[in-house]
């Protein structure tokens, strides 16, 4: 990464607008320092040796990042994870201890725990204020709720929303919400981060995302590529790619990338590309963090990541317990005290698996008694994933457990389908991925579908808006009506016992 003369002189331009108390003022030209001033108009240090080639000035400025992805909501201690009051604690102290400390989100943070899916990602996005993150990379399930929710939590957030490849259908340009890089200033040194959410879209529901697309492979590439240029072009010393899901090629990191930062797939891991660039993930749900120490030289020599590691929450779970999450309860309590409605019992252990079919056949039932009278419906079913802790123990059942299980806003539809697409897509055993549950009329002619015929189906939108299933939705049940809150009435009503 060496630096032309030009970057040399927009480092210089940044030196006059973020000094700091050991910076010569640039308005009264004061040194405050023992060292003569440069000469040169700003330092350069060609043989990266980390001072100045003519006043031996040192041109180097340690910068602490920490990334958190896919912490999915997860504010409040759990059985399987702590809360976020211990992390709020470490992050602090590595603020307070270090010279320079950056926070930065690689995406999935708000979907996933009632605390803060009752408040559609604001208590998270609070949350992050309170540390001061300098930015949020968007990740597929950020798009869960739909767009509007992104932008009310835009309209909180201290930080901006990266992603460079989240473009708008109609006009082929970038979403307004979202911004491509964020620069950061850290004494003398000027980062970039840089953010993407990569190659997920197909892992949204397709009626979250039918007007926008993402520019993925080599038109991904090219955008960072152009961006690290402009930056570099405006004097960043640094860049890092903050990137949710999949990583940076290797064409990326031969010059335009020093550092990155992974996502999505919620394992945790630090390793080196073939370029010597380090890629890192910490797992999800609260599993761990990633830090990297870089040493950031200012004056065009190199830079070097002199620290990589992921920090798993047994470093920092025993740190002292920060009031911010009781702070941030009681702010929004009006929002998330439905999460502890205790509102049945479960008798024993169910795997998720038993509760997906259970979901299944509430998803029939629902739907057979909405439409059942004009229509024959064959079964209910589709995908309906489950999520973290992925089963339900024994004992009281509280609203914020179905929350975790079934976190998404999918809209319950009446569906037509091909006989054939039927067959293959939910009645033919080789597909272990769909739930069914078939009713009396359904037992009767599954073995029996006319491949032609046009046969009716309740599914979810997330099945529904998957186009290779060929679903056409003729009928749709209330807009705030999804999985977790059929499993709520079937509980209420002695269900699990
Ligand atoms: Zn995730
Ligand atoms: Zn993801």
């Amino acid at each position: 990464m060496k630096k032309t003369i030009f970057a040399a002189l927009a480092a210089f331009l940044i030196i006059l607008s973020s000094c700091t108390e050991t910076v010569p003022d640039p308005v009264t030209s004061t040194p405050v320092e023992s060292t003569a001033p440069c000469p040169l108009p700003s330092h350069v240090d060609s043989d990266s040796s980390g001072f100045c080639d003519s006043c031996e000035a040192s041109v180097t400025v340690t910068v602490d990042f920490y990334a958190i992805n896919d912490l999915h909501g997860k504010l409040l201690d759990n059985e399987s994870q702590p809360g976020v009051d211990e992390l709020t604690s470490y992050l602090k102290s590595a603020r307070a201890s270090d010279d320079h400390a950056v926070f930065l989100s690689t995406g999935d943070m708000w979907q996933g725990a009632s605390e803060s899916n009752l408040t559609h990602g604001l208590m998270m996005t609070d949350w992050m204020n309170s540390l001061g993150f300098a930015s949020m990379t968007l990740g597929n399930h950020e798009f869960d709720w739909g767009e509007e929710f992104i932008e009310s939590n835009l309209a909180l957030a201290d930080f901006p929303f990266l992603a460079i490849n989240i473009y708008e259908r109609s006009t082929n340009t970038l979403v307004d919400y979202c911004t491509p890089s964020v620069t950061v200033s850290c004494g003398e040194a000027t980062i970039g981060i840089i953010g993407a959410i990569g190659d997920c879209y197909s892992s949204i529901s397709g009626d979250k995302v039918s007007d926008i697309y993402f520019k993925t492979g080599e038109a991904l590439n090219s955008l960072i590529k152009e961006e690290s240029e402009r930056l570099r072009g405006e004097g960043a010393d640094f860049i890092i790619l903050s990137i949710h899901d999949g990583s940076a090629d290797a064409s990326l990191s031969m010059e335009h990338v020093d550092l990155v930062f992974e996502g999505h797939t919620h394992k945790n891991y630090v390793k080196t590309d073939s370029n010597g660039v380090y890629h890192l993930q910490g797992g999800g749900d609260n599993d761990g963090i990633t830090h990297a120490e870089a040493v950031i030289n200012f004056a065009g020599g190199e830079s070097t990541v002199s620290a990589a590691e992921y920090v798993p929450n047994i470093i920092y779970k025993s740190s002292p317990s920060d009031t911010i999450v009781s702070e941030l309860m009681k702010k929004y309590e009006s929002e998330v005290s439905k999460a502890d409605e205790v509102i049945g019992k479960n008798e024993v252990f169910r795997n998720g698996d038993w509760l997906r079919a259970l979901v299944a056949r509430l998803y029939y039932e629902r739907g057979a008694a909405e439409w059942g009278k004009e229509h024959d419906i064959v079964l209910g079913g589709g995908f309906i994933s489950v999520r973290a802790p992925y089963n339900l123990s024994s004992g009281e059942v509280k609203y914020s457990d179905l929350q975790s299980l079934f976190p998404f806003d999918n809209r319950i539809d009446l569906c037509t389908i091909k006989g054939s697409d039927l067959k293959r897509k939910f009645l033919e055993t080789s597909n272990s991925n769909y739930f069914i549950f078939c009713g009396e009329y359904g037992n009767s002619i599954r073995y029996n579908i006319d491949p032609n015929a046009t046969y009716y189906v309740v599914v979810d939108s997330y099945t529904s808006s998957y186009a290779p299933n060929n679903l056409t939705v003729v009928a749709s049940l209330d807009d705030n009506l999804f999985a977790r809150d059929l499993l709520a009435d079937y509980i209420k009503n002695g269900g699990l016992e």
